[in-house]
């Protein structure tokens, strides 16, 4: 068997890795991962390591899972793929059955794209489309949140607010108007979460006031903001947000690709908030981190909308070449059957106070500004100076030496920028929360000292 470093060294002859800056790795070791079980990692070295981050947020039930894994071994024998255009197959009429089923009551049709970036392409140009088949061209405007993050590709970014992977671009982007954040992280002493994000709602209610006419969507991550260091907000910003969509016209897109599937604590973010949004984006936890596969859920009026002889051009006419692939759907179908034999939603209730229960002490270090959770993530914000919660300058890299640290104890906490954060499979014992709490408090003793 190779070793590590045979197998770094012929990668970086060759590959170019997402979101790196590749000379890092003159100095930082990449990983070669041999194989997966479960929540751990396993490389070519014998060292393991807990998969903490569900390898960015796509894993639910561990790597090869014996479920997942025999309903996808079923499909590749009976059909890998076919075109979704004039075709059709089980794995995905019986996903698009099950996804309307548990999803906000009204959502009944589903659209599929190939990735989470695609998906939100796809529910941008549906909401524009739809205006335009109503006859108005004037809704040509979309409203993002500041701090926000919706993917990669031009229209994706466009629509996100993340300085360090927009800014960049910003000359191919189209214009957006930002509303503040909802993010609880600079509430006043004493402020509730549900009094700051309310207080946060007037800059939305007045943009939308004055601009609706022009506005074909408000696009939000419901709850948190896993991108933007795993800010989080209260529900009621989103009660708030669907009742002045509909008094001003305007369509909602919630974008669930992070946290659907029970990563806040409910199946769905926006059940939190009683709301049906009039798109739905789901994709990461979809098949719980087998293949990639998004799912756009929206209504009948939008449905119909587009619903006309085909000459008058309404129809939707965008495609992917892997839409509805039948393996990833395969792979979404056993996710689901786990959801429903296993009684996870309910189950991971103690796995949720476990997590909070191991890191309240981290809340009183001289160096975390707040440790916040909302269901099954949990984020720890390290800065320079707590009283002032002034940061830490991202030039010196503070939650490297966590991951670094954590590398050293079996444990992959990737940071985002200086915030530390958990969000694991749901196959996560509590012990294993405990060695990822003793893990990330000494990385962060050590990130901290000078
Ligand atoms: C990851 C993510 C996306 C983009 O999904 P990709 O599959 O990486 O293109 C979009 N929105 C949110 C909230 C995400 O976390």
């Amino acid at each position: 068997m190779p070793s590590n470093k045979d197998l770094m060294q012929r990668d970086l002859q060759v590959l170019w890795h997402p979101c790196t800056q590749m000379k890092d790795h003159e100095t930082l070791p990449l990983i070669p991962v041999q194989r997966g079980e479960g929540i751990w990692l396993y490389d070519f070295d014998g060292k393991r390591y807990m998969d903490a981050v569900s390898s960015w947020w796509v894993n639910l039930f561990g790597h090869a899972n014996p479920r997942i894994n025999d309903r996808i071994k079923a499909q590749l024998d009976k059909l890998e793929h076919v075109i979704l255009a004039g075709f059709s197959h089980e794995p995905v009429i019986e996903l698009s059955e099950r996804l309307v089923q548990i999803t906000p009551p009204g959502l009944n049709r589903c659209f599929y794209a190939d990735n989470g970036s695609s998906g939100i392409e796809v529910a941008l140009k549906m909401s524009f489309h739809y205006w335009l088949n109503q006859g108005n061209d004037k809704k040509t405007k979309f409203v993002t949140l500041g701090n926000s993050y919706h993917g990669e590709t031009l229209a994706a970014l466009a629509v996100g607010d993340v300085d360090l992977y927009k800014k960049t671009y910003e000359p191919l982007l189209m214009t957006t108007y930002t509303a503040p954040s909802p993010d609880c992280y600079h509430r006043e002493a004493g402020e509730s979460w549900e009094d700051y994000s309310l207080r946060q709602f007037a800059a939305m209610e007045k943009l939308l006031a004055e601009k609706h006419e022009e506005i074909s969507a408000v696009i939000v991550e419901p709850l948190i903001q896993c991108a933007g260091t795993m800010r989080m907000y209260h529900p009621i910003y989103l009660t708030k947000l669907r009742e002045a969509c509909d008094r001003y016209n305007v369509h909602l897109i919630a974008d669930e690709i992070a946290v659907g599937f029970g990563r806040t604590g409910t199946l769905f973010a926006c059940e939190q908030a009683d709301i049906v949004p009039d798109f739905l984006c789901l994709s990461k936890g979809l098949t719980a981190g087998y293949l990639p596969l998004c799912a756009v859920l929206t209504h009948d009026r939008i449905y119909q909308g587009f619903y006309d002889e085909y000459d008058t051009l309404r129809g939707f006419l965008h495609s992917h070449s892997y839409t509805g692939n039948p393996l990833a759907c395969a792979a979404a179908l056993a996710t689901l059957d786990i959801f429903e034999q296993d009684d996870v939603i309910n189950r991971n209730q103690k796995l949720i106070q476990k997590m909070a229960a191991v890191t309240a002490p981290f809340a009183d270090h001289p160096h975390v500004a707040e440790v916040r959770q909302t269901g099954m993530v949990l984020a720890i914000e390290m800065v320079k100076d707590k009283a002032s919660k002034t940061p830490y300058p991202w030039q010196e890299r503070r939650g490297l030496k966590v991951y670094q640290h954590g590398l050293d104890n079996e444990a992959m906490l990737r940071p985002l920028g200086s915030v530390v954060y958990f969000m694991p499979p749901y196959i996560i014992t509590e012990e294993q929360i405990e060695h990822l709490a003793k893990v990330a408090w000494e990385g962060i003793e050590i990130a901290t000292a000078d």
